[in-house]
């Protein structure tokens, strides 16, 4: 499987974006909000990748006690599917745990779902499938 994303939960967007694009040198792909998530985020692009800053637009939210008062946090990690019904299926079979046992839009119009972290070992696991492949 191919990472699509790593996602990283900051305390403070703007001066984080501003370390990674002009500091490290990413550039900017989208920023979007994504209501459902409770999340701002902005996409950089990261060769056939990306790293997705997400800021909590609650800090109230279990993302953001997730982060607690670090700066950044890992948040999940990502990967890219071709198929998003039939791996819920395979993996539901293989008795892993979902989040999410149909697809829901995620960022940057994806279809996405995430794994349960007791079933990853601890990480959050999100699967995502591009709904209009290039
Ligand atoms: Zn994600």
């Amino acid at each position: 499987m191919k990472i699509d994303h790593i996602a990283i939960v900051v305390a403070d967007l703007e001066a984080t974006l501003a370390i990674y694009t002009q500091s490290l040198g990413f550039e900017q792909i989208y920023r979007e909000t994504i209501a459902d998530q409770g999340v701002e985020a902005v996409g950089l692009q990261a060769g056939e990748s990306s790293i997705e800053l997400l800021r909590p637009l609650d800090e109230g939210s279990p993302i953001a006690r997730f982060r607690g008062s670090a700066a950044s946090k890992l948040h999940h990690t990502a990967y890219r599917v071709d198929d998003l019904p039939a791996e819920i299926a395979a993996l539901r079979a293989r008795g892993v745990r979902m989040i999410d046992e149909r697809p829901r839009k995620g960022a940057h119009g994806n279809l996405i779902a995430f794994i349960h972290p007791a079933s990853t070992a601890g990480v959050l696991i999100e699967l995502c499938q591009q709904e209009h492949p290039a």
